[in-house]
């Protein structure tokens, strides 16, 4: 590896701040570089001479932290040997067995919460900018498909009230409407991710994020140990005004958000209820002022209806913990079969 000014991780982000971290923490005879890409047993990163597949060290890099490598992997590959301290976090809270969570991105500036007007989850965006927020990153909300809309002024209200203070653009890849606005905030060293349910128009932002560099996006050639080159999917590209985007399907999501989301899909009529109960998180069972109790009580609430949510809430609380988004997406299709066939019976109470 050469020693030379890592010029070439600039786009990257690579500035005085990071020059001094890498020098305060890493071994001398290290290099730097950025985690693009993570997968299973390797881990993708740049460094000023290209990317590489790099054996990974304890802790595990997540995508975006900069790292120290040297020569000296077990296959003769690249080794990271440290991650730097990272600026900010975004990930999952942790909880069950892995207490500190999930990181799934490192280092990012600015987390855009992307939701359609055709489909708006309020609690869903509350979720994204709870995670944004704490990962130390900010947000901005991203109204996407305002053509869509009978009254966008009214959705964007909405969403503003939901959003407390966060800048909300509103966006039509079709007329073009907000799009430079969106287009202006990445900058230089500013690391970009996009959150949001799948459909509601991401690729789309990233398109037009990356301008005539949608290329940039194919995939990736990457050197392994012996000099020969692979193939895998980009994940972190550097935008041409400057600025790096981070997109991952596991970061879109977040996991969590899909469960959530699940549920609301599965039980619109018991979401419905509990957002009448007292408290935020009440898990209807014990807690007093619990709408959702009181519902069956009056008998406006089938109970075999709030014991399918409760097992639903079971199910996917465990496929989020043992973080497996295929369980929860199997489990969402198959809820979501269910809850057709619901709507196909006769409705005894209505
Ligand atoms: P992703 O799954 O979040 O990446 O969403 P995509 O970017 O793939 O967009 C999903 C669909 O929504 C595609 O068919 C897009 O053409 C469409 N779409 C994206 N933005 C807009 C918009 O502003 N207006 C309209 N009408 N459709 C849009
Ligand atoms: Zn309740």
């Amino acid at each position: 590896m050469s020693d030379a000014v890592p010029d070439a991780l600039v786009p990257y982000g690579w500035d005085d701040r990071v020059a001094a971290l890498f020098s305060y923490e890493a071994s001398p005879e290290a290099n730097p570089g950025r985690v693009t890409r993570v997968d299973r047993d390797r881990v993708t990163v740049v460094t000023s001479c290209g990317e590489h597949r790099s054996a990974r060290g304890d802790p595990l890099p997540s995508i975006g932290d900069w790292v120290a490598v040297t020569e000296g992997g077990p296959d003769g590959e690249l080794l990271v040997t440290s991650v730097l301290t990272r600026r900010s976090v975004l990930g999952r809270r942790g909880r069950g067995k892995s207490p500190d969570g999930q990181v799934m991105a490192s280092n990012v500036d600015l987390v855009f919460v992307v939701v359609g007007v055709d489909r708006v989850v309020l609690n869903r965006v509350e979720r994204e900018l709870v995670a944004a927020w704490d990962s130390g990153a900010t947000p901005v909300v991203v109204l996407t498909k305002v053509d869509l809309a009978d009254d966008p002024v009214e959705i964007a209200t909405e969403v503003s009230a939901r959003s407390q203070g966060v800048d909300v653009i509103v966006t039509s890849a079709v007329t073009g409407q907000g799009i430079d606005d969106v287009v202006s905030l990445p900058q230089p060293n500013r690391t970009v991710v996009l959150l949001g349910a799948s459909g509601v128009g991401k690729s789309t932002l990233a398109n037009a994020l990356l301008g005539e560099d949608a290329l940039a996006t194919g995939p990736v050639r990457e050197q392994d140990h012996r000099g020969r080159h692979t193939t895998t999917a980009r994940s972190m590209v550097t935008l041409p005004q400057g600025g790096v985007l981070i997109d991952t399907p596991g970061i879109r999501s977040l996991g969590l958000l899909e469960f959530e989301e699940g549920l609301s899909l599965a039980f619109p009529d018991v979401e419905e209820l509990a957002s009448g109960c007292r408290f935020r998180d009440c898990t209807h069972r014990t807690e007093p002022g619990c709408a959702v109790r009181d519902a069956v009580v009056t008998g406006e609430l089938d109970p075999d209806r709030l014991r399918s949510y409760e097992k639903l809430q079971r199910e996917l609380a465990h496929a989020d913990r043992v973080g497996d988004p295929l369980a929860i997406r199997a489990e969402m299709r198959k809820w979501r079969a269910i809850r057709k066939s619901v709507r196909q019976m006769p409705n005894k109470k209505r």
